[in-house]
Formats: structure tokens, sequence, C-alpha cells
């Protein structure tokens, strides 16, 4: 179900950074700071209407509406968590796809957990956002809008994103630069990217390109496993980047940025919580700046993959003994299906 007419093909206004704002004001005849404005009543203020750019003319606003659109997203669901003031928000797309969104509550401030795609195409045996497959990647606007929308709707404030919902951050590399630059421009949403963490499954191009922005952002890997056979059982990435190259990537994207990277690990039943994992996983990151967070893998229905936090409390000692820096991650949201990896694509309203 899209949306018809002369509406489609009106620019998505929310998906501009503040230069390429300005360069079309500066052709519209408009003085530059004209987009320093309309920036404002987009990102901070968050209007929905251009007529309620009250510091512009009749005339830019009426231009803006005709050659412009601000995009909306539409809750549709709101589950609260009874065990730990999680929130998970359902919001339907101007096309009818859906997303979901997840608020979480930690003692340094509200975490916002938001989707980048609609579905995944990674195929990761364990995580539930891949099982309807991939469908489309989301625009600026619509990652930026989960925030937006989020804090509207809760009347809470974001202080930390992670981009750990649907979707694989890096396969939408463009758009998630792009949100980037829009959330941490200082009249836009303002936020520092050092509050952002972007977890990937190891696209190592990527990871490589992302060096090159020198942000301040948390990069995390989804690592799941220390050997080759494991990993590519697991996560079919793995057959395209090994564990050596994505290594490589990763020591690099340290070297350049500076940032200390985090490696993500599924703890999995007689998948990979032996001794022998722990010392593999050790040697492999030993020597980088790093830090494990180690998740009791959380059910999903299509798959028996379970795991308990005594078993990754267990597994975390081991990897303190040697020498490595890890903690077990707590789980958020279990009850109404809001941890990681139990976000979908398709769902019963
Ligand atoms: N595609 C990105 C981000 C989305 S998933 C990535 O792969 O990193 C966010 C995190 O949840 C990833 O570390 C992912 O591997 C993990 N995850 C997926 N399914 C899970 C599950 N069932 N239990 C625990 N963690 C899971």
């Amino acid at each position: 179900m899209s949306c018809q007419g002369t509406y489609d093909t009106k620019r998505d206004i929310l998906s501009l950074r503040q230069g390429e704002l300005r360069d079309i004001l500066l052709e519209y005849g408009e003085k530059g700071f004209r987009a320093s404005q309309i920036f404002k009543w987009l990102h901070q203020k968050r209007v929905k209407d251009f007529d309620s750019m009250t510091n512009l003319s009749e005339e830019l606003r009426k231009r803006l509406s005709n050659e412009f659109r601000i995009m909306s997203v539409n809750p549709v669901k709101r589950l609260s968590s009874r065990i730990d003031g999680t929130e998970k928000l359902l919001y339907e797309l101007e096309d009818g796809n859906h997303i979901e969104t997840v608020i979480m509550s930690y003692e340094h401030g509200d975490s916002l957990c938001v989707s980048t795609q609609v579905g995944c195409r990674m195929g990761c045996r364990f995580c539930a956002s891949t099982i309807a497959g991939f469908k489309r990647n989301l625009a600026p606007s619509e990652i930026l809008l989960q925030l937006y929308e989020t804090e509207r709707l809760t009347g809470r404030k974001v202080s930390s994103i992670v981009l750990m919902g649907i979707g694989e951050p890096l396969d939408n590399y463009e758009n998630v630069t792009a949100f980037m630059d829009i959330l941490s421009s200082p009249e836009g949403a303002g936020m520092s990217l050092r509050h952002l963490s972007l977890s990937t499954c190891g696209l190592v191009e990527r990871i490589y390109e992302l060096a090159e922005l020198k942000s301040q952002l948390t990069l995390s890997i989804s690592l799941h496993a220390s050997n080759d056979e494991t990993r590519s059982r697991l996560m079919p990435i793995n057959n395209k980047y090994g564990l050596d190259e994505l290594m490589r990537a990763c020591r690099h994207y340290f070297d350049v940025t500076g940032r200390r990277i985090s490696f993500e690990y599924a703890l999995i039943d007689g998948e990979n919580d032996t001794k022998s994992d722990a010392l593999g996983l050790s040697s492999l990151i030993r020597g980088m700046p790093a830090h494990v967070n180690i998740i009791p893998v959380n059910k999903i229905k299509e798959r028996d993959y379970s795991s308990s936090r005594q078993s990754a409390a267990a597994f975390c000692r081991m990897l303190t003994e040697l020498g490595i820096n890890a903690t077990v991650r707590r789980t958020l949201g279990s009850d109404i299906d809001a941890a990681c990896g139990q976000l979908r694509r398709e769902y019963e309203i």
C-alpha cells in the first residue's frame, strides 16, 4: 500500500543534511541562515508541517510544501515490560511496512534501540529479525523519526542510541551515515556520536570506510564465535569475510579512530560456550583495547537455541581469568520480546 499521486514525488526533507538543505535554499535565492532555521524546526522543534515554521515568509513555506514532505511514522502498538521499564514500539511506515523500536532504562539514562532496515538479509541463525527476509532500507528520516516519535509518545528523554534493532546498519551505509550527520549536527538533534553505538555482523569493507569518518561512535562487532567453523554455521556473513579479515579490520578501526571496540558474544549452549571457545576468543582479541559483552542467547520461537545467566557468568569468568575485559549484558524487555534478536519484521498486531 503506497501513497499515490504528487505526494510521492515530493522530496523527503527530514533526510537532508544541513549542507544539502542550505544548497537548495541558496538556489532558491534565499539566505543561507534559512537552512539553519528550517533544520531547527524539523529536528529540534520537530514540527509536522511547513505552516508551523513561523519565522519563514509565507512564500517560502508554500514553496517548501510544494516540493518537500515531512515524513512521519505511525505508532500502532506499544508494549511495556512489567520487569524493567523497557518499552517496545511498533511503527507503521508510510508505505505500510512495520519496524520496531525499543526504549530501555539504564542508570546513566534512557537508551533507544533503533532499526535501520525493514527486515534483514544477513541470515544469522539465532536472530528473529532475519526470518521474514529483507524488504528495504530505511531512509535517514525513518531512523530519526524513531527517536523523535518515541520521545514524544513516552515523554522520556533519550540519552544514547544503539543501532541494534532490525537490520544491518552497514548494509544501509549511505542512509545510516546521513542519519549520523543529522543526529549529531548542533542545529539538528544535537546528540554527540559518543552516545551512539553501531553494531555490525562484520561487513569488512564498510568497517574500513567507517574508520575514515573518524567518528566518536562505539563500534560493536557481533562476533559470537572464535573460530570460522562455528561462526560460519551461526552467521552466513562469515563465509564472505572470515575471522582473520574481520579482526584485521577491527585493529585498523582502532588504529585510525582510537576508539575501543566492543565485541558481542551471544552465548549458546553446546555451540560456543566451552573453555576452548574462551581460549580462542582471548587469542583473537589479545592486545586490542576491547570489551566483550556476553549475552545469554535470547529465545526465538523458530529455533531451540538456549543459554542461562549461569553459563554466561561462567564464560565471563573464564575470559576474565584470561585477562580479557568482559561483562554479561543485562537482558531487558524479554517479557515483551524486546531483547536482542527478538525484534522482527512481521507481527501479529
Ligand atoms: N545487524 C547488526 C545489528 C542488529 S542485532 C548486528 O548483527 O550486529 C543486535 C545484536 O543482537 C547483535 O549482536 C546480534 O548478533 C544480537 N542477537 C541477535 N539475535 C540474538 C539472540 N537471539 N540472542 C542474543 N543476541 C542476539
